[in-house]
């Protein structure tokens, strides 16, 4: 399941051909994904220009000049693909739609923006953009990692008295957004948390210190991200999924990789999620 960094990878990637940029020509090919798709969706994607494309936690963000906004989630295996661009070379030469291709745009400049998701877990909405913070898979979302209002003092109030797993509060999107399995445990693995820990009877110091931790692992998630859309015209124009070398996550039995510990990576299963985390160094 893509977390932030795939997102903001796959954004990155959608870019070049999307922002600034007319859709030509908006192709809806089913009615649904997870939930119906909206009305006249094709229509109301016509002909408008995308002004900006941001994303919200896990969530792509087209903003329409018609003063709405797309909303677009991966879900499980939502995958955005990017097709007749080459390094500002324009051609036309589009594969022909496949079977889980869901929605196809056409975009000024040449470049075919293409939606597929096999298991249609993924979502799409349109919504004003005056008050798309409200949208229902939005409005509960608490800060961006990366934005001021996450920051020491907001987290540490947070977690105070909380009688819940800091692995638990971490994955708490009304906490902080777009965290998710793979990389809280890498978060507190740096952190030397364990998962299992009450948040509340962790050091106010400690907690403190996960906000850097937190923009540091995404951040280089993100770094990584941004390598493997270099050549992402090699694997044949999919956004978003790369090579990240992970400390725990999926790594159990072997060493754990901070220097001076001989511990060994755990696995253990947490409100029905795979935790990984070395129980030497991870208090
Ligand atoms: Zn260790």
């Amino acid at each position: 399941m893509p977390e932030l960094p795939e997102v903001e990878t796959v954004r990155r990637g959608l870019l070049p051909a999307m922002e600034g940029r007319v859709i030509l020509r908006a192709d809806v090919r089913r009615p649904d994904l997870r939930w119906p798709l909206p009305p006249g969706m094709a229509d109301r994607l016509s002909g408008q220009r995308v002004e900006r494309l941001r994303r919200r936690s896990k969530y792509i963000l087209a903003d329409l000049a018609s003063g709405e906004t797309l909303l677009i989630h991966l879900g499980m295996s939502g995958r955005m693909l990017v097709s007749g661009q080459v390094q500002g070379r324009f051609h036309h030469d589009h594969p022909a739609p496949e079977k889980h291709d869901h929605v196809v745009l056409d975009m000024e400049g040449g470049a075919r923006v293409t939606f597929n998701d096999a298991r249609r877990f993924g979502a799409m909405d349109l919504w004003p953009t005056a008050t798309v913070d409200l949208h229902p898979l939005l409005a509960q979302l608490g800060p961006e990692p990366f934005g001021n209002d996450f920051n020491e003092d907001y987290l540490v109030a947070r977690l105070n008295g909380r009688r819940t797993p800091i692995k638990t509060s971490l994955l708490d999107q009304r906490v902080v957004a777009g965290l998710g399995n793979i990389y809280v445990c890498e978060v507190l693995h740096r952190a030397g948390i364990a998962p299992a820990r009450l948040s509340g009877a962790i050091a106010a110091r400690r907690v403190a210190g996960l906000v850097p931790i937190i923009r540091d692992v995404l951040a280089e998630a993100i770094e990584a991200g941004g390598s493997s859309l270099r050549d992402y015209r090699q694997t044949g124009g999919e956004l978003g999924y790369f090579q990240h070398n992970f400390r725990v996550y999926g790594r159990e039995g072997a060493p754990c990789p901070t220097p001076g510990c001989d511990g060994t990576i755990r696995r253990s299963v947490q409100a029905g999620r795979s935790s990984f985390h070395c129980p030497r160094c991870q208090r």
